[in-house]
């Protein structure tokens, strides 16, 4: 990759993640000039990262339940979408040689389930194409003049463009390059950011030591967790999570995340209640556990008369007092409804994305800010969020693409 920089630009596009990328092919398919800038030596470290986990790269669900995932922001988003779709990110997937199948939970990813060969591909393809990138170049906002500030190993240098697209990233795993430092020149420059908040993160709850000791690593499954959302309705969901050494984390808490983040801030805690043997109901539990005890220990009653053992029992031990175990209902209902207090989300820094950025209301329909025109912004920079399950990937392809072909545009009308 090229490490010198230009002076000027006819498009530069910061950020070479999934939408900088995306919006880099737009343009140049549309005959426009590019440079792609990123901070760190290579492009696409966390759509790297994302491969490991399989690389859900988007869902076959239907709209509207697909746009709904993006919760205040899917009418925004389905527009979007409505560009780029599920079906057209698995024709373009195809296009660079990468089959995709549809997973039993509707997940769509890769065939070989890797990141590596696409990204591989999808660059090359570029760079043949004539996208001309420049790597180790960090953005540090604008000059007096307007200009795109970049810190290199040689030092500052300033990059006069026609057109940018910002497509900076969130603020989760900042080892892999968006570290939401942008969000200072973009607050500068008038825009309205929303503050980088934790998105699909674990959170803390303060296990005693021994529990932690013992049963960090742990994964509770199936349970089912049940909570009221703000309005005070009830929901459950069933799914698995992980004993971590301060609290909980994986799949099903992430699909709360957003919720209880929201509770913790508004009410300084937030109760989720998990239900730790799903297929049984209370009251066969509580005769279960009202048959004679007999010589065996607590821990031999509860597995043998209600199969909860291991990390599930622990949970037991650790919520109720050791009195109460000689009370078989209070522990029926426990099982039931094991309640976890937790105290706050886990940085953003370990989530695995992050809610907050530039406020859509920041920004015209083709993704232009309204402060700073000739500049776009696309993917997780923007403040829209999703739960895992390919929702976060498929709206940084779609948000790039509409940057990308807004910058066209915007490009076009100044010199026809
Ligand atoms: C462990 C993990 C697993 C994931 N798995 C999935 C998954 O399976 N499916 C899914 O949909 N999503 C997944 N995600 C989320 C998904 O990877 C991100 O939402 C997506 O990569 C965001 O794309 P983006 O282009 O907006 O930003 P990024 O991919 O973060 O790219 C932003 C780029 O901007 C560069 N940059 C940042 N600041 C500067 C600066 N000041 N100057 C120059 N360059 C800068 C960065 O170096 C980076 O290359 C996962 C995330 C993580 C952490």
């Amino acid at each position: 990759m090229d490490h010198s920089a230009p002076t000027s630009a006819t498009l530069a596009i910061v950020g070479g993640g999934p939408a900088g990328l995306m919006a880099a092919e737009v343009a140049r398919d549309a005959g426009i000039a590019v440079d792609l800038f990123d901070a760190k030596g290579s492009v696409g470290r966390k759509f790297l990262i994302a491969g490991k986990g399989g690389l859900n790269l988007t869902h076959s669900e239907a709209m509207p339940a697909f746009a709904a995932r993006y919760r205040e922001r899917a009418t925004d988003v389905a527009a979007w979408l409505r560009d780029f779709d599920a079906d057209a990110l698995r024709a373009w997937a195809r296009g660079l040689g990468v089959e995709t199948f549809v997973g039993s939970s509707g997940r769509v990813f890769p065939s070989d389930l890797k990141a590596a060969p696409l990204l591989r591909g999808w660059v090359r393809r570029l760079r043949d194409r004539g996208v001309r990138f420049h790597v180790h170049h960090r953005w540090l906002g604008w000059d007096a003049a307007g200009a795109l500030r970049f810190a290199t190993a040689d030092g500052e240098r300033v990059v006069a463009a026609q057109a940018t697209v910002l497509a900076l990233g969130g603020g989760s795993w900042p080892e892999l390059g968006s570290d939401g430092a942008w969000t200072g020149p973009l607050r500068a420059r008038g825009v309205d950011v929303a503050p980088l908040r934790p998105a699909n993160c674990g959170f803390d709850i303060g296990w005693s030591a021994h529990f932690a000791e013992r049963h960090a690593g742990a994964p509770l499954k199936p349970v089912v967790a049940h909570w009221r959302d703000a309005a005070g309705a009830a929901h459950a969901l069933q799914g698995e999570c992980v004993v971590t050494a301060t609290g909980v984390e994986g799949s099903l808490v992430y699909a709360l995340s957003a919720e209880l983040r929201d509770a913790i801030a508004r009410d300084g805690a937030a109760t989720l209640h998990l239900d730790l043997a799903p297929g049984r109901d209370e009251p066969r539990l509580r005769a279960a556990l009202a048959a004679p005890r007999g010589k065996r220990s607590v821990g031999e009653h509860l597995r043998r008369q209600t199969g909860i053992d291991g990390v599930k029992a622990a949970l037991l031990y650790e919520t109720l007092p050791r009195e109460a175990f000689a009370d078989a209902a209070r522990v029926a209902a426990t099982i039931k409804r094991l309640p976890l207090r937790l105290r706050n989300a886990r940085p953003i820094a370990e989530a695995i994305s992050s809610a907050g950025g530039v406020r859509l209301e920041a920004l015209h329909d083709n993704l232009m800010l309204r402060a700073a025109p000739g500049t776009f912004c696309a993917g997780e920079m923007l403040d829209w969020e999703a739960p895992t399950g390919g929702y976060l990937l498929a709206a940084c392809f779609a948000s790039g693409r509409r940057a990308g072909a807004g910058a066209v545009a915007w490009l076009r009308e100044r010199t026809d």
